[in-house]
């Protein structure tokens, strides 16, 4: 029985001094193997890596090649938005000498809203959007120091005017009627104008 109790101390002692040895060199092979791998490490926020094609990012809210704005103030995106963080304010455009256009058609955003602390940018709200108005560029830097900063509102959406735009409110300044104007028939005359959708952020 003694001789038995030990042959066994003697097993745990010689367990011990292999543990006390073996493990740390072995622990530390991990960070020599690991040392010649090559570095997945991203060097953000100094270098950024560019995301995939259609990554949903922060929203772009878009215009008609003359700078008028594609949002119609449905609030189809609203009712689709699962985060309920879209908030959408109708107003009818009015032509004549007082009038203001801002959008073709009847009515347009007056005031439109996305709030980032909310929104999960699933796109279903892009989906939604009959006229394209709304759209997901690939820009993802969307933290801020405070709560009230992430409510973007329209002026931080909007797409910015391109050569050939004019800051709304205007009448619809291209074709020669509506359905001229909504077909893009003018594109054919005017080189100097982008395609419709060549501004528009990424994402569908
Ligand atoms: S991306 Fe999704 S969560 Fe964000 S505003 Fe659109 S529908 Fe709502
Ligand atoms: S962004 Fe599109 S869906 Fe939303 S209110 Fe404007 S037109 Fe309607």
């Amino acid at each position: 029985m003694a001789d038995e109790q030990k042959g066994q101390s003697n097993q745990s002692e010689g367990k011990g001094l292999r543990e006390q040895f073996w493990d740390p060199i072995a622990g530390f092979g991990v960070t020599f193997r690991t040392m010649f791998k090559k570095v997945v490490t991203e060097q953000y926020p100094f270098e950024k890596m560019p995301t995939a094609p259609r990554f949903h990012g922060r929203h772009q809210l878009n215009r008609w090649p003359d700078g008028l704005e594609k949002c119609i103030g449905c609030e189809l995106c609203a009712w689709a938005c699962p985060a309920d963080a879209i908030y959408v304010e109708g107003a009818s455009n009015t032509d004549g000498p007082d009038g203001e256009r801002f959008s073709p058609g009847e009515r347009y955003g007056r005031v439109y809203q996305i709030n980032y602390l909310r929104c999960i940018l699933c796109g279903l709200c892009i989906e939604a959007c009959p006229t394209r108005a709304l759209t997901m560029t690939n820009e993802y830097e969307l933290a801020d120091n405070n709560r009230a900063d992430l409510i973007y509102e329209k002026s931080d959406l909007l797409a910015p005017l391109l050569p050939g735009m004019e800051q709304p409110p205007h009448p619809m300044l291209l074709g020669d009627d509506e359905g001229a104007y909504y077909r893009g028939d003018y594109m054919d005359v005017s080189s100097h104008l982008l395609e419709p959708e060549a501004h528009e952020g990424s994402g569908h």
